[in-house]
Parts: structure tokens; sequence; C-alpha cells
């Protein structure tokens, strides 16, 4: 079984003043468009803050698995004080719970940076699951985050890791290959019977951007177009082959 999950993370302070955000306004339709062109569905993992100003854009979610993504996507969410991570959780799920109209079930947290201290919040407040850990990624520095929370899989609260968080950010799929990356889900297809595998709303977008204060060098950001073309081509390909439920029905 795979479990198809988007961030919808949106442009943040990437985005120039003014200017849409452009991930959650074409991204999001777009993602909708290839669920129901397939008749599957996704879990989609939303920003507290993003909610609450792009109610539009979100709404077209109304009717797939929502998951709680933070409040405001801080990076190393993690490191930062037990305070401030129960105000991301917990914040976050008073916006998304009440804007959806129902209870938040998974969280996965920004960066994929998690800790006991953020498994206890959720437990307490009724969640059945975390998604932040990566098996395989690419690039494969995030296979560090496996390894550092081994332990987090014991307790059955934590959904299998990731099997495939590609392509990221539309960026490492330009570089790619599609025969070597069709080889490599394969590979890990062999040895979890079920995967959970990550796209983000920015892959669907083809649009040229600005990106003014984006940390990414653009050539490695550009050719939107051939971007999206190839994570079209890509999940065309996973879903032909697989099975596809949301996270939910994916827990240990
Ligand atoms: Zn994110």
């Amino acid at each position: 079984m795979i479990g198809l999950s988007f961030d919808i993370d949106g442009m943040g302070k990437f985005r120039d003043e003014n200017e849409e955000d452009a991930f959650l306004e074409i991204g999001i339709p777009r993602i909708v468009e290839f669920l129901e062109k397939n008749k599957i569905e996704g879990t989609f993992f939303v920003v507290g803050n993003n909610v609450k100003e792009h109610k539009k854009a979100h709404s077209f979610l109304k009717k797939y698995e929502i998951g709680n993504h933070s409040l405001s996507h801080p990076y190393f969410l993690g490191l930062k004080s037990p305070e401030e991570q129960e105000k991301e959780i917990l914040e976050a799920d008073k916006i998304i719970s009440n804007f959806y109209g129902k209870k938040i079930a998974g969280f996965r947290s920004p960066d994929y940076s998690i800790n006991k201290n953020m498994i206890d919040i959720l437990k307490k407040n009724n969640y059945k699951y975390d998604s932040s850990l990566i098996r395989v990624a690419y690039p494969f520095h995030y296979f560090k985050n496996y390894l550092r929370n081994k332990e987090l899989i014991k307790d059955k609260f934590e959904l299998m890791p990731t099997s495939f968080i590609l392509p990221f950010n539309g960026t490492t799929n330009v570089a790619s290959n599609f025969e070597v990356m069709k080889a490599l889900f394969k590979f890990i297809k062999m040895k979890d019977k079920n995967m959970v595998l990550v796209f983000h709303d920015r892959d669907f977008v083809d649009k040229e951007l600005g990106f003014k204060n984006f940390h990414m060098p653009k050539r490695l950001f550009g050719n939107r177009k051939k971007a999206y073309e190839k994570t079209l081509r890509f999940l065309n390909w996973i879903v032909k082959e697989n099975d596809v439920l949301p996270l939910k029905h994916l827990l240990q």
C-alpha cells in the first residue's frame, strides 16, 4: 500500500510582497485535480497560519484527510523550547480543526524535525500518529533524521518512516533521471510493504517565480515547467502500479 502525502508549505517568507502565493493558489488545485482524475485519496499536511490567511485555496482540501504541519513552519522545531513546540502544534491544531470542522489525527513536523517532547504533546491531545521520520530521502542528508530518532519507531505512535521524498522541491527532480527514480522506488518497495511518499505543493507549480528571498540558487530551483512535468510523470507511474490510501489507513 502507498500513502500519498502532500506538505502544503506555501511560499512563506520567500514570497515577494504583493505577490500571490503561487504554491498555494496553483499547487493545491493541481494536486486535487490529479487525485480526482485518478480517483484516489491523499493526505495533506497544512500550516496553521496559511490556513488562516489563504482560506479559499485551503477550502479545496475539505474532503481529504488533513494533517497538522505546525503553526508557522519554523525550521528545526525539534531543537526549539518545549513551550514553542507546544505553541506550534496546539495553535495550529485549533485553527486547522476549526477550519475543516474535524478532529486532526496526524502530525508532520516542518523540516521533519521531531522529538520525544513533541510526541508527548501529540499523544496528550489525542493525535493518532506522527509522520516525521524519513528512511530514504533525496537529498540523502535527511537519512540522519531516521537514525537519530530510531527509538521513536519502536513506539507504535510513529507511522512507518517515509520511504520516499522525491521529487524534493521539484529541484532534485529536475536533476534526476526518471529511470533512476523508478529503480530506487522499486528497490525500497522490496523492503517496505507499505510506503509513505512525500510531495510538496511546489512540485505542482510550473510558473517561473521571483524568489527574491529564496535560499536556493535559481539554477537549482529553476525550470519549473520541467519539474512539474517530471512530478506528474513519476506520480502517474506510481499510482498505476500501486494501491493508494490516506495515511490514517496505514497506522500500524
Ligand atoms: Zn513543510
